[in-house]
């Protein structure tokens, strides 16, 4: 955190350095998956040699979830193609507003990301290459914005602090959740930890790894202490989910 001298934000542990945060999904034909662009995008692709970004889902527009957008471009480059951007409408809308120059036809060539936007509808399954993705409305405080389920039995559930009652069908008996922690106190639009335990204690997925942490975790510490099936995520983690 910006001007925090605690233990953890001068920890020389990489698992305690933390970046916004964002998940990459190799499919099993090996498409490449993006959930979310934070701002370090760019720091993120170059550290974990990135070579291939063949959709963006979007969970929701906050700055920490959007703001690496432009470093699609690099992609674009590479692949020699559009990015198709999978989101709710308000958020393809705020995308529109906040990156205006990448959706209007000002200069030409490789200066801005060539991009596409499709809308999702919430409870609208759809395929992603081979891929089945299922956008899932969860409360962000009073936002409605997307978790997605991925395939059968994975749901990325990011920026989350209620999940309605029509969601929770799609939550049940997954093997792995991604899941918002954000810290120890109550938080007014994140689960705290208390409230992602208790949300796993009642739905029960067989692996829970939490997300969106911030620095009330020291990773050694606190992941020896977790409950069975629950561990803190980490920037750079790797999980083959294929079955
Ligand atoms: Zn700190
Ligand atoms: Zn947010
Ligand atoms: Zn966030």
């Amino acid at each position: 955190m910006i001007g925090c001298d605690c233990g953890v934000c001068r920890s020389i542990d990489p698992k305690n350095r933390r970046n916004r945060p964002c998940a990459q999904i190799t499919t099993d034909s090996g498409k490449t998956i993006l959930i979310d662009t934070p701002p370090e995008l760019r720091i993120i692709a170059v550290e974990r040699r990135m070579r291939r970004i063949d959709s963006v889902l979007f969970t929701h527009s906050h700055a920490d979830h959007i703001y690496g957008l432009d470093d699609l471009r690099a992609f674009n480059y590479l692949q020699k193609g559009e990015i198709p951007l999978y989101g709710k409408a308000d958020v393809l809308d705020d995308l529109k507003r906040t990156f205006q120059y990448c959706f209007v036809p000002t200069q030409a060539g490789g200066g801005k990301p060539q991009l596409s936007l499709h809308e999702v509808g919430a409870y609208q399954k759809f395929q992603m290459f081979d891929l089945e993705v299922l956008p899932l409305i969860v409360f962000h405080g009073t936002l409605p914005i997307l978790a997605y389920k991925l395939g059968a039995n994975a749901a990325y559930v990011t920026d989350v602090s209620r999940i309605p009652e029509e969601t929770i069908p799609h939550l049940l008996n997954l093997d792995l959740i991604f899941l918002d922690a954000v810290r120890y106190d109550p938080h007014p639009t994140h689960f705290n930890m208390a409230g992602a335990l208790a949300m796993v204690e009642q739905r029960k997925p067989r692996r829970t790894v939490l997300i969106h942490l911030s620095h009330d975790y020291d990773h050694s510490v606190v992941n020896t202490e977790l409950p069975e099936g629950i561990e803190l995520g980490f920037d750079g983690m790797v999980l083959d989910v294929s079955q």
